[in-house]
């Protein structure tokens, strides 16, 4: 099939960001009475959902220690509410399960929550968490909880069935969606560093804006653009960094136990939250006993009949090779080098077990498929969503952005001439200018 040779729009990526900004950017068309009709353009070198979009978990939270995270994410989740069943929104809600030393960042995120007006409950104490917990599982064990924050908004989406929801309301505005063709570069004209046309291995397509959606493949677009690879960053307490790398990328830990996904009801045979667990507790095998970690650890889980089984993750851990040799493809599962090994199975199951009786023993039952994916991070490892070289927008999410299902529409506004406030804290500049996010104490590095 011939690829056109111009559109006004060309959008990189059929992941979550780039279909969810061709979908608003058909909207604002229509609005104002232009044909969409072959005018937005996207574009992917594999097919709808092959990124990260295809294989996240799906967790959907506004548990964020910083305040610009969750107020983007209030927004995000709108977007979810506004649609469900397109986009396989499950609205179960989220706990964010926590040991001491991390009650006063969640209590600070209750607060905030409940300034924006994002219902939540926060519950305190080692003996009111067991009471709680027990309230919707009555196996519940784990000891050394002393908060819960419980988000009654959010959930999980099932990743596949979300994307293809999305790319059907674009293309029911007339987007366009070119599978199987890849961008090789990018053409620029009179001395301008503005693209004229994106080049793809089937021809070139001449456009007015584009916008780049690639998930962990934004290290290599940033190259085409000429981006720097290395930044000055300032940090909260204003010490200069220079040469710091752009981007680092995390290989991100997640499996499934092969059970029934019922196994995880509450009480009254409901569908439970999403539940996240940060604990300093001891983790002890659940297949010998022994010690696995001392330190703090991590982990989230929910029932899943998508990819039926009780499916979730835990922290993940950074890929030491330089960032320019990384393999990105092939991605996902099917990577030989990046997928969770049996470190993660061990220690996943058995932090199962450490919080409910009910997974004991339970090891022979994951499913030992490969699983997990990379994904590329920024400085800070917040998203960096700006526009570049006169008439380029990268949305980089820092690869924890299935859950940002706002954030193409957000974008698609500002390309579109209205600046939108709950971008400017995530702009480029905010490395040299010093105005970074606060960290938290959590053992994710997204959080
Ligand atoms: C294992 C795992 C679990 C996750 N779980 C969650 C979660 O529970 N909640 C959450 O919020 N986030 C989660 N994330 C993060 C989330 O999946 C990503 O942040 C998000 O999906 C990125 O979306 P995207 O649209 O930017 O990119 P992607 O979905 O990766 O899409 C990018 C697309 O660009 C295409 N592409 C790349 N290069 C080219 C090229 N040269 N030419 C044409 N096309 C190209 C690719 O084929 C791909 O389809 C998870 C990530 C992983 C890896």
């Amino acid at each position: 099939m011939a690829i056109p040779e111009q559109a006004k729009f060309v959008v990189i990526g059929a992941g979550v960001h780039g279909l969810s900004t061709a979908w608003r950017l058909a909207e604002r068309l229509t609005d104002t009475g232009e044909p969409v009709d072959g005018r937005i353009i996207v574009i992917d070198k594999s097919g709808i959902a092959s990124g990260a979009s295809g294989i996240a978990c799906g967790v959907i939270r506004n548990n964020y220690f910083q305040p610009a995270m969750r107020e983007l994410m209030a927004h995000s989740v709108g977007i979810w509410e506004s649609d469900p069943e397109i986009f396989s929104y499950h609205p179960v809600g989220y706990m964010q399960i926590s040991c001491e030393a991390m009650r006063s960042d969640a209590e600070q995120i209750f607060a905030q929550q409940h300034a924006i007006g994002y219902e939540s409950v926060f519950v305190e104490g080692g003996n009111a968490s067991m009471t709680y917990m027990r309230g919707l599982f009555d196996d519940w064990q784990a000891q050394g909880i002393t908060s819960v924050l419980h988000e009654k908004r959010g959930g999980y989406a099932n990743n596949t069935k979300s994307i293809y929801g999305l790319a059907k309301k674009a293309e029911d505005l007339g987007v366009r969606i070119l599978t199987g063709v890849e961008v090789v570069g990018f053409k620029t004209e009179h001395g301008s560093n503005a693209v004229s046309a994106v080049e793809t291995d089937k021809g070139s397509i001449a456009c007015e804006h584009v916008v780049v959606g690639a998930g962990p493949w934004v290290r290599d677009f940033w190259n085409m653009l000429d981006l720097p690879k290395q930044i000055d960053l300032k940090d909260l307490n204003g010490a200069l960094h220079r040469n710091v790398p752009m981007w680092r990328f995390w290989q991100l830990e997640e499996g499934l136990l092969q059970v029934s996904p019922e196994t995880l009801l509450t009480n009254d045979g409901k569908m439970p939250p999403v539940i996240h667990v940060d604990t300093d507790a001891p983790l002890l095998s659940d297949v010998d006993g022994s010690l696995i970690t001392e330190e703090m650890w991590g982990i989230y889980y929910k029932p899943d009949w998508h990819f039926n089984g009780i499916q979730g993750g835990a922290a993940p851990y950074k890929v030491d090779t330089p960032v320019d040799e990384v393999a990105i493809d092939p991605y996902g599962p099917s990577s030989p080098e990046f997928v969770a090994g049996s470190d993660f199975a061990h220690m996943w199951v058995s932090a199962l077990a450490h919080c409910h009786k009910r997974f004991k023993g339970m090891m022979p039952q994951y499913h030992r498929e490969p699983s997990g994916g990379i994904g590329c991070f920024t400085p800070d490892s917040f998203p960096v969503f700006d526009h570049f070289n006169g008439n380029t927008t990268i949305i980089a999410d820092s690869n924890h952005g299935f859950k940002m299902l706002g954030v193409g529409r957000l974008v698609a506004d500002e390309i579109m001439g209205e600046g939108q406030e709950l971008l400017k804290p995530f702009r480029f500049d905010r490395f040299s200018k010093g105005e970074l996010h606060p960290t938290s104490r959590s053992p994710f590095p997204w959080s």
